[in-house]
């Protein structure tokens, strides 16, 4: 009955479990790699994924899917979404064209990943224990449909104890945030393949929440890899004449080339970016790609994307001040580096910079989330006692008004369980009901965030704002909210 960590990222999964008194990761291959491709490819009726599916994936390219944790939950756009791959999957949400006309929601191949992470967690713990819940992280910026779609993967996957956590709330516990007394504000920059988000958390009194927050969807480390990448086909281009842009095959071999100099640069000063036989001549000689690339080109051509990641680092600051109007740098105690991204040298440095002061250095800066993941995992099972971290809402609660507001009612950062009384009035004398949606606040306007419940509520006419009805708001033990009409 183990309840483990697990972070399924954009680009990579990984996993933890408590276990013996500590945190440990779970081995994803026989080689002992600790994180596993979030990639899932469909061969004719066979699913494969991890790393196999991106292996297969360079002979099925339409059927290699990747990045799908963004999309899930996630109903089809279609002037932004028609992408390669993309279509319209029942109920007009976002699914992925499979062959043979079958399609795949993004919920159905995340469960495709976590069915995976559930069968090596199993064998990982031999016969000592079977894995029967989940503790997983989601970004700070993730909308309460997209939880419950992760949710709704974990439980398709097999598990039935699922809980979630905030990603940033995972880092700072894997920091030893439950050891703290006093209070601690730590800044977290987590910068993964495909987002970067970015955190400050409040942490004390056997509490973590997260404070203000911000991020950028589309900002990770494919986009440095894609900057290498135009920088040497614009190269062969000068040289050559050719435009390798064209050319699918050796446009993926580049990419994989590229995100290789780029972690290759954050141990050296430079390296060479090579990919034999990449063209032939009309005689059919072999064209190699050889270029050098030091760390002084790779700054330079990432330079706007770096700019991006300081700005939301400002953009952070700013929704903590709107908390709090005295915040400033000086409260924050920490910084901490999240995501496989932060081991790049400019990123590091930029971010000392700012913050005036060196980012905690972590080893592994990619596991540091399934790692607490696996220690909430151990919180919920009474392993380790004296911490809380999962009862503050992280959504504005809402109802509606006629005019489109969103009229908060219970702030983001509320302790669970509750009941609040509100009273509501008719806006004008020809009602007959009053209308009351119960919301996530996301939104600016209240046709555009997500409705909890929804009820008429029947009244007699009267004049405008005199006719009343109360109203109890409650929220459970795992945080639903829900109204009904007080006696
Ligand atoms: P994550 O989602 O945390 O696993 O981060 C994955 C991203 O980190 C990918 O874009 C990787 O290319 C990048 N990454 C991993 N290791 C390194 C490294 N040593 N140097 C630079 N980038 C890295």
């Amino acid at each position: 009955m183990a309840v483990i960590g697990i972070d399924f990222g954009s680009t990579n999964t990984c996993a933890a479990v408590f276990y013996e008194g500590r945190v440990r990761m779970i081995e994803m291959s026989a080689g002992g790699a600790t994180s596993m491709p979030s990639v899932v490819c469909v061969v004719g009726e066979n699913v494969v994924v991890g790393q196999e599916a991106v292996d297969q994936g360079r002979q099925y390219p339409d059927y290699d899917f990747r990045n799908f944790k963004r999309n899930l939950g996630v109903h089809l756009n279609r002037d932004e979404d028609m992408a390669f791959q993309v279509c319209e999957g029942p109920g007009g949400m976002l699914a992925y064209r499979g062959p043979a006309g079958f399609t795949y929601s993004p919920i159905e191949l995340a469960s495709f990943i976590l069915g995976r992470v559930i069968d090596t967690a199993n064998e990982f713990l031999r016969d000592e224990d079977t894995v029967t819940g989940a503790v997983l992280g989601v970004p700070a910026t993730f909308e309460p449909h997209q939880i419950e779609a992760l949710k709704e993967a974990a439980r398709l996957a097999g598990l039935t104890n699922v809980t979630t956590i905030e990603e940033p709330v995972a880092a700072a516990l894997a920091t030893g945030a439950e050891k703290r007394k006093k209070t601690w504000r730590p800044f977290i920059v987590d910068f993964g393949g495909g987002t970067l988000d970015t955190s400050i958390l409040s942490i004390g009194d056997g509490r973590a929440s997260v404070f203000a927050k911000n991020g950028i969807g589309d900002l990770g480390g494919v986009d440095f890899d894609k900057r290498i990448a135009d920088y040497v086909v614009n190269l062969w281009m000068t040289e050559h004449g050719k435009d390798l842009r064209q050319r699918d095959a050796a446009m993926s071999r580049i990419m994989v080339e590229a995100e290789q100099v780029k972690k290759r640069l954050s141990d050296r000063e430079k390296t060479t970016f090579r990919l034999d036989t990449i063209d032939r001549t009309t005689d059919g000689v072999s064209l190699h790609m050889i270029y050098e690339i030091d760390r002084k080109i790779f700054n330079e051509l990432t330079r706007d994307l770096l700019e991006r990641m300081l700005d939301a680092c400002k953009a952070t600051l700013a929704d903590a001040k709107m908390k709090d109007p005295n915040f400033s740098l000086r409260d924050i105690h920490d910084v901490l580096l999240v995501g496989g991204m932060t081991r790049v040298p400019i990123i590091r440095e930029q971010v000392a910079a700012f913050f005036g002061k060196a980012a905690r250095k972590d080893e592994n800066p990619e596991q540091i989330v399934a790692q607490g993941c696996a220690i909430k995992a151990a919180i919920i099972e009474g392993r380790l006692p004296d911490f809380d971290v999962s009862d503050i809402t992280s959504y504005d609660i809402a109802i509606e008004t006629r005019d489109n507001i969103p009229a908060i009612i219970i702030p983001r950062g509320t302790s669970f369980p509750l009941t609040k009384q509100v009273q509501i009035r008719n806006a004008d004398e020809t009602q007959t009901e009053l209308s009351v949606r119960l919301l996530y606040a996301t939104r600016s306007r209240a046709q555009d965030c997500v409705v909890l419940q929804a009820e008429d509520i029947p009244i007699d006419p009267g004049p405008a704002e005199t006719v009343k009805a109360k109203l109890v708001v409650t929220i459970n033990e795992d945080g639903e909210p829900t109204f009904s009409r007080a006696a």
